[in-house]
């Protein structure tokens, strides 16, 4: 093991589980996140300190670019699939948070192109569906240059995703009921700042003007 990782986990159980260890007896026996969280793999995004949560608040999927497959498609990925129905129709979160960042590798793999990919098929593979955000990306930039390609192609993928998951039956008549919200971020590393896509204008926005 790590060195690190064995310090992480001594640290762990002496001061962090001391601290809160009231919290992990309540925690116990049963959890009630309030939102699902899907976010990239990416180890500079971590969710739970963006947002300042304690354990059992956040219910959470972690893939390449953040990525929900396309409800036509879906079969071929029960590992989001089945995150997403526990969620919604167990743990029942109020809220579904899709987050992308800058610098995302998977989003630049994906702007790159296929052919780049041929040492990585399983990537190469599953960053396919992004062809179809990358030909968007490719016919905003020509009409507008205020932003680069990179972060276009990251904040689009988190629209295109964003509109996958609410075309989920189940997820589609709860948002309906006013019992679901589906809410699209890109998280700045460099800033710390999270914007949010506010699908009414159609653009991005600092989450302290919301
Ligand atoms: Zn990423």
């Amino acid at each position: 093991m790590l060195t690190r990782l064995k310090d992480g986990l001594k640290n762990f159980k002496e001061v962090t589980y001391k601290k809160h260890e009231q919290l992990y007896h309540e925690l116990e026996q049963s959890q009630k996140p309030h939102t699902l969280f899907i976010a990239c793999s990416d180890s500079r995004v971590n969710p739970e300190r963006l947002i300042n949560s304690e354990p059992g608040e956040v219910f959470m999927i972690r893939n390449i670019a953040n990525t929900v497959p396309a409800y036509e498609v879906s079969h071929n990925d029960f590992t989001t699939l089945a995150s997403i129905e526990f969620a919604i129709e167990v743990l029942k979160v109020k809220e579904i948070i899709i987050c992308g960042h800058s610098n995302c590798g998977g989003c630049a793999a994906a702007l790159d192109g296929q052919e780049k990919l041929n040492h990585l098929p399983y990537t190469q593979q599953y960053l396919k569906p992004l062809e179809n955000v990358k030909e968007k990306v490719e016919k905003v930039h020509e009409h507008s240059h205020e932003h680069s390609k990179a972060r276009l192609m990251e904040q689009l993928n988190v629209i295109e995703q964003v509109e996958h998951l609410k075309s989920y039956p189940k997820v589609q008549a709860l948002i309906e009921k006013g019992e679901l919200e589906v809410e699209g971020w890109h998280y700045d590393i460099k800033s710390g700042t999270v914007l949010v896509y506010d699908e009414e204008t159609g653009t991005f926005r600092d989450s302290d003007e919301l």
